[in-house]
Order: C-alpha cells, then sequence, then structure tokens
C-alpha cells in the first residue's frame, strides 16, 4: 500500500558561520555529515522502495539557504525526479531569519520547497545576542515577510530558557511570533548539550538551567496562545536521539515526552480552576475524554497527588468520560 511521511535529510552545521551557545549539531542531529546530493538520492529511493508517495522531503539541522548557493542547487534537483514522478510532493528546509533573499526564495519555491521554517529562537535581541545568534528580532520580522510574499508556508521556531530570557520574554516571544502569523510553530526549551558553550556558562554559573518543570511551566503559558490563533505547534521539545538520551543531555530541559507534561499540566490547571471551593474532605472524579486520562493523572500520579494535597481532599480519582467530554468534576461530600 502506498504511504505518505516525511523523509528527513539532517544538514548539520553546513555552512553555518555562527556559534550559539546551545548548538551542537552533531548531537543534535544524530548525524555527523554534511548531506550531499547522493544522500538526497538514497534517501528517496529508499522512500521509492518502501511505496511511499507524496511524501515531504524535510533538510533540516542546518541553515540550508547559508550553504553555497551551488550545493543548494545540487541538493534540490537531486530531488527533482522523485518530485515528478509523485514519490514526494513537497519540499520543507530550515534555515535562519539572516539568510534569506527574494531571490533564494523564489529559487527554493522553483525547485519544489513549500515550506520555510525560520529559527527566530527569541525575539528579544538581548537574549539574541547573549546566546550567540547573530541576528537580530528585526531579521526575523522581515525574513517571515519575506517568505510569506514569496508564496510559501512558513513556520517559526522559537526557544524557552535561553540565557538573558526569562519567562515572562518566552511568553512574549510567542505573542511576537503569533503576530507574524506562521502557518505552524515549533518549541524547543533549551537543552544544555554536552561540549557546547552552554555547557562552559552553566559549569562556570553563569547561566542557570532551564529544567524540565521549568519548561513545563512556560510551555503550559505558549502552548494555549498559539492554540487560540489557531497556529499548530508541530514540534514541543527536541526529538530524542540516543545519544542525547546517553548523556548528550547534560542538563536542562530534556525529557522524551515533554509535550506530554505540558498537556498533563495544562489539564492538572483547568482541573484547578474547576475545583476552587471545593469543601475540604470532598471526594472528587474528574472525568476525561479516554485518551486523556493518562495526562490528566500526570506522570506517576503527580497531578493527582498534587490537587489532592492542595485541595485536602479525601480521595480523588480520574475516570474516562462515556460522553467524552473534556474535563468534568463530580463531587461527592
Ligand atoms: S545557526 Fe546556530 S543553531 Fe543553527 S547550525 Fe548555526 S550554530 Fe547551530
Amino acid at each position: 500500500m502506498a504511504r505518505a511521511r516525511i523523509i528527513p535529510i539532517f544538514v548539520p552545521h553546513l555552512g553555518c558561520p555562527n556559534e550559539c551557545v546551545f548548538c551542537d549539531q552533531k548531537r543534535i542531529s544524530g548525524s555527523p555529515l554534511p548531506a550531499s546530493a547522493g544522500d538526497v538520492v538514497l534517501a528517496l529511493e529508499r522512500a521509492k522502495t518502501l511505496g511511499v508517495t507524496g511524501g515531504e522531503l524535510a533538510f533540516y539541522g542546518g541553515s540550508f539557504t547559508a550553504v553555497s548557493p551551488a550545493l543548494q542547487r545540487q541538493l534540490l534537483e537531486a530531488a527533482r525526479p522523485y518530485l515528478a514522478d509523485g514519490t514526494i510532493g513537497a519540499i520543507r528546509l530550515s534555515t535562519r531569519p539572516d539568510a534569506v533573499d527574494a531571490e533564494t526564495l523564489a529559487m527554493l519555491r522553483e525547485h519544489g520547497v513549500a515550506t520555510v521554517e525560520l529559527g527566530a529562537q527569541s525575539m528579544f535581541d538581548e537574549v539574541l545576542a547573549a546566546s550567540g545568534r547573530g541576528h537580530t528580532a528585526a531579521d526575523t520580522v522581515r525574513a517571515a515577510r519575506m517568505v510569506k510574499a514569496a508564496g510559501l508556508r512558513l513556520v517559526l521556531q522559537m526557544m524557552t530558557g535561553l540565557p538573558g530570557s526569562s519567562p515572562e520574554r518566552d511568553v512574549e516571544t510567542a505573542r511576537r511570533i503569533i503576530d507574524l502569523a506562521p502557518d505552524g510553530a515549533r518549541i524547543y526549551p533549551t537543552v544544555i548539550v554536552r561540549g557546547t558553550a552552554l555547557e562552559e556558562l552553566w559549569r562556570a554559573g553563569t547561566y542557570d538551567e532551564h529544567t524540565v518543570s521549568d519548561a513545563v511551566a512556560v510551555c503550559a503559558d505558549i502552548l494555549p496562545l498559539f492554540e487560540a490563533a489557531g497556529i499548530p505547534v508541530i514540534r514541543l521539545g527536541l526529538n530524542p536521539t540516543a545519544e542525547l538520551s546517553d548523556g548528550g543531555a547534560v542538563a536542562g530541559a530534556y525529557h522524551p515526552a515533554l509535550g506530554e507534561l505540558v498537556r498533563s499540566e495544562l489539564l492538572r490547571r483547568r482541573a484547578a480552576a474547576l475545583l476552587e471551593g471545593v469543601p475540604a474532605g470532598s471526594r472528587v472524579t474528574l472525568h476525561v475524554a479516554p485518551e486523556r486520562v493518562s495526562a490528566m493523572t500526570g506522570q506517576r500520579r503527580a497531578n493527582l497527588t498534587a490537587l489532592k494535597a492542595q485541595f485536602a481532599l479525601a480521595d480523588l480519582r480520574v475516570e474516562p468520560s462515556a460522553a467524552g467530554e473534556e474535563l468534568l468534576v463530580d463531587v461527592e461530600r
């Protein structure tokens, strides 16, 4: 049976003159070698053999448009026959806001690129400078407008917990990103990766770790903003890799199920709001849609333990709701 799917090609650090403090592309992408046209052909031939049709070729992990124009064309030309035969229907890539111009965007579009992802990271210049990003928030605004004007889909990536940032700045960054009306967003809470400048700053005590619980708290403030604006958050947290899990992530907000933790926190907050005024000693049942029972309960029953203590309840349990309601509270005194 034909299958549609994303075919990722990692372009680690290729052409990137920058030294973002958090970045070790080799570890983050799990691939130590720059991509070549041969890699593109190999991946697409494999996809074709598996019967993929209408897939999406995704160049991730680097600064695609900062690569030499010749190499950009080689990588894209390698994909052309597979666009023609329907193995893939579109191409997406990620790049830096200061590596985008109208001519490049037109070339990308001609080669079948449908989506450009920009690493905005923060909308505060002080945070961008402290993080070694080498571009400004104004660069992001300009690039975002150009991507849309070129008729390409725009995805903006932001980070939380960067040096010089704060939860308030992270939330404001989300608001300013929403103002740019992207078609989607990715949120990457800062992870301290072994061997990066950020690890040195952290070990020297000049950077405070953005813990998993810090990330969950701020992302639970941010996620509803994107949802209310109708902008899908297509990724929350770094993709887990064996290397990061096996010690590559030395500290910071690395958790293989960060998105699930944030959804769980959002449910805890909603339950807490509904439990306001419930008398101490009550026995309470929370009814949620069956697929949300585990998020409502929380990892190691964390939500139930916290809510039970906060409202001094005699008993608190979660049950799947037959009617499929989002969240209902049933109080028995
Ligand atoms: S721009 Fe920064 S995050 Fe991106 S590859 Fe270069 S150093 Fe890494």
